[in-house]
């Protein structure tokens, strides 16, 4: 489940935050997540559970926002949004196209507690 590895990291991520805003514990977190990362949220969302248990984030919210997909055509200059997990083009169906959008896998915000509950 390689789910598990990319919430590590963004543990890690979200901890150097906590720790550089000197706050006790982080209230939420909020994920974007493109429809064309290959990350599937709702693994990842499970991954979240199974990583921050037992630690100072088992409390936190995780809330994710997903990006829809764009995909600009080199083959005949459409711009589109794929209805599946692969950058195609909806137009003329090349995968001649480069990804304008979707492949996003960021932290947007982080919400800080100042108390450990
Ligand atoms: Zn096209």
């Amino acid at each position: 489940m390689h789910e598990l590895g990319i919430a590590e990291t963004i543990l890690q991520r979200v901890e150097a935050i906590r720790v550089e805003n000197g706050a006790v514990g982080i209230a939420a977190v909020q994920l974007q997540i493109g429809d064309l990362s290959g990350v599937d949220v709702f693994s990842l969302e499970l991954a979240f559970g199974v990583a921050t248990e037992n630690t100072r984030f088992a409390d936190t919210r995780w809330e994710f926002e997903r990006i829809a997909a764009s995909v600009a055509c080199r083959a005949c200059g459409a711009t589109t949004t794929p209805d599946g997990p692969f950058p195609i083009c909806m137009a003329c169906d090349s995968t001649d196209v480069e990804i304008v959008a979707g492949r996003e896998l960021m932290i947007d915000t982080v919400e800080v507690a100042s108390t450990a509950d």
